[in-house]
Formats: structure tokens, C-alpha cells, sequence
């Protein structure tokens, strides 16, 4: 089936005998035993399983071609359940410019317990030379937040492969609708389902996919289950309701995004326009043989200071100024000053999310907030 088709109907598994044609929200935490002492329904406590769970995992492995999903209540318990899962002692190679939540949740919560590299993961070589003894885990962001930067998934997987060392890609801006990393040689991907997948931004979550059944996805399951960051049963279903329009969804960010880039790459106020959709992008090409297009986020710098970077952002109507991504109506955010004292995010840029109003309206906001700059 293709994309369209899976997004709409591998997340419905209704059943219900009312023949109702929506999977209905099932908020019972628990479930019925039959005579036997078996569950009948396939379920038996909502922290372990819950209907409405299984069929956003269910969609969203599809939609990845993986073979199982794990939903979790946001985007870093997902990522979270994964450096769970890792032994006490093993070594991460992350992005240098990994999202700072991530970052920050390997550097405080983590630290002592892992230990991590940041590397600039453009580099295959510096990726292949910071392989240790026990590096088990490469963790790749590609396009990156906020900098868009494009890794290489089949070049990393292909040392990791030889290295014996997993990979997990955050496809959170991408979406499996423009990248699919599993087929690209990546063993897990992560999303914060809290962006595009839910789409409107009223719901948070977190979703990863494992490309085979292993015994390290059965440990990633069992830190799903007994560490208990699930998403609720109401979450679920609004993830699930975001998805079906996903592929049309992404289609409407990325037309937008492109005419936006190239209206900014042309204003004389702006200094560098960060979107792999451009030529002039320094990995224009990799993006081009492994993204299908190039999604709805990107990043300008400005010929100015922090201070009039902000009142740029202040200026703009339809643009709300706010942190997230990937819902319908746009966004700005002055980045530097959300991520804190360690950013290493430019004072002088601002990163978009393009929703899908109408192009002109977005281009004519952006063009009155930097004539007045
Ligand atoms: N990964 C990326 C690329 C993100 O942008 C975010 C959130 O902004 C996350 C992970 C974390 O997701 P959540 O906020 O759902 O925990």
C-alpha cells in the first residue's frame, strides 16, 4: 500500500460491534480475563498495552517499513527509552548539534551512566575514528534542529554496520513521508510525534520503530512498559487522527517552505538562509538522494544583532512566535534564547516552522517584519 493509503488505515483497527467506523477511545486502564484465565482481547493493563497504542504503533511502523513500533509520552521519553535500554558504561556518538533537550538529557540525566560524544557527523572519517571498544550506540538528526544540518545515513550505517554499532535516526523533521531511514540502513528511528505526526500542536509524544525483533527491542519494550512513559489512550487517538493527513500535510509544508527559502535567500536583510532544499545548502546533494523533498523547517540568519533578530520576530502577524514545530499554523522562534547559556545556535538567527496558510500571506508577514529591521 502506498503512504496515503497506510496513514489512513493502518491506525483505525475498529472492531467495536456497533460497527463504528472510527476506532473508538478505550479508556479502561484495565482488561477482562476470560474463564481460562487468558485475555481475550489481547490486552491487559493500559501501562503494558492499550487498543489505541497498538494501532498508532501499528501505523507508524508501517509508515517507517519497520516492523514494530513503541509510543511513548513524548519525543525524549522515546529517545530516553533507548539510552535506558543501553548497558551502564557503553558509549553514544550523537550530533554535535543533536536538539538541546536530547543533548541536555545525555548530558544531566545521563552522565555518569553513559558516556557521550558530540561529533560533527558530516565527517565520516571523525565518526569512524570516535568509534571505541564500547561505543554501541551512533544517533543521527538529520535535517538537524535548528541548523538543518544533513547527515549521511547510509555512509554512517555502513560504518556502524562494519562497527557493529546501532543506529537510531531522529526523523522528526523528515517525517517517513520525505526519508525513510530503516530502509536506508539506520536500525531504529525516533520521532517526537508531538510535531508533524500529530500535526496541529495539541498533543505531545514520542514514537520509536525498530527495523527487526531483537533482543535489545525487547529491552527497549520492557523499559516502555515497566518505566511507564506512555502516552494516554486520548493522545493516542489524536496522534492517529494527525496522521491520516500527514502525506498531504507534509506535501503543503515543504511547497511553502521552497518558495519561502528562495524569498529569503534573495532579501538583502538576510545573511544565510539554512534549508536543504537549496542548492547553495552544503548538503544539498546528500538531502537530495535520501530525502524525497525537504520538509517545512528552516533557519535565516540576519544582517543585525540579537536584539533586532528578535524585534524581526516580534514584528511578524501570521508567524506566532513560539517554541515547536510542525503544526499547521507557522511558527518563529529566536532559538539562542530558548536552548540557554550553552547554545551554540547563532544570536542572530531565527528558525521557521512553515504551516500551510497561503504562501503569499506567509511571504507578505515575513517581507513587512524585515522591511522595518
Ligand atoms: N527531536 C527533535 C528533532 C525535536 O525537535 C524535539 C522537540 O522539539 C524532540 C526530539 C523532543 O520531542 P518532545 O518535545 O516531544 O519530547
Amino acid at each position: 500500500m502506498r503512504i496515503e493509503t497506510i496513514a489512513i488505515h493502518e491506525g483505525n483497527k475498529s472492531d467495536s460491534s456497533d460497527k463504528a467506523v472510527i476506532q473508538p477511545i478505550t479508556l479502561s486502564t484495565t482488561f477482562e480475563r476470560g474463564l481460562d484465565g487468558s485475555y481475550p482481547g489481547g490486552h491487559v493493563y493500559t501501562r503494558a498495552s492499550n487498543p489505541n497504542r497498538s494501532s498508532l504503533e501499528n501505523v507508524v511502523a508501517k509508515l517507517e517499513r519497520g516492523v514494530e513500533a513503541a509510543a511513548f509520552s513524548s519525543g525524549n521519553a522515546a529517545g530516553s527509552a533507548i539510552f535506558q535500554a543501553l548497558e551502564p558504561g557503553s558509549h553514544i556518538i550523537a550530533p554535535e548539534d543533536m536538539y538541546h533537550g536530547l543533548r541536555n538529557l545525555l548530558k544531566e540525566v545521563y552522565a555518569g551512566v553513559l558516556e557521550v560524544d558530540f561529533v560533527d557527523l558530516s565527517n565520516l572519517a571523525t565518526v569512524h575514528d570516535s568509534i571505541k571498544e564500547n561505543t554501541k550506540l551512533i544517533w543521527i538528526e538529520t535535517p538537524s534542529n535548528p541548523l538543518l544540518k544533513v547527515t549521511d545515513i547510509r555512509g554512517i550505517c555502513s560504518i556502524a554496520q562494519e562497527m557493529k554499532v546501532l543506529v537510531c535516526c531522529d526523523n522528526t523533521f523528515a517525517t517517513p513521508v520525505f526519508q525513510l531511514p530503516l530502509a536506508l540502513g539506520a536500525d531504529f528511528v525516533m520521532h517526537s510525534s508531538t510535531k508533524y505526526m500529530g500535526g496541529h500542536s495539541d498533543v505531545l509524544g514520542g514514537i520509536l520503530v525498530t527495523k527487526e525483533l531483537t533482543p535489545f527491542w525487547s529491552k527497549i519494550r520492557s523499559v516502555q512498559s515497566l518505566s511507564g512513559a506512555v502516552p494516554s489512550p486520548f493522545d493516542c487517538y489524536m496522534t492517529v487522527r494527525g496522521i491520516k493527513t500527514l502525506p498531504y500535510r507534509m506535501r503543503g509544508h515543504a511547497e511553502n517552505a521552497r518558495k519561502i527559502a528562495s524569498f529569503l535567500n534573495a532579501h538583502p536583510s538576510v545573511e544565510k538562509v539554512y534549508y536543504p532544499g537549496l542548492n547553495e545548502h552544503e548538503m544539498h546533494e546528500i538531502a537530495a538522494s535520501q530525502m524525497s523533498d525537504f520538509g517545512g523547517m528552516m533557519s535565516f540568519t540576519i544582517h543585525g544583532s540579537e536584539a533586532q533578530t528578535r524585534d524581526i520576530a516580534a514584528k511578524l502577524r501570521v508567524f506566532t512566535q513560539a517554541t515547536s514545530l510542525g503544526g499547521v499554523e507557522s511558527l518563529v522562534e529566536h532559538r539562542a534564547s530558548v536552548e540557554g547559556p550553552d547554545t551554540r545556535t547563532p544570536s542572530n538567527l531565527l528558525r521557521l516552522s512553515v504551516g500551510l496558510e497561503h504562501c503569499d500571506d506567509l511571504i507578505a508577514d515575513l517581507a513587512q517584519a524585515l522591511s522595518k529591521s
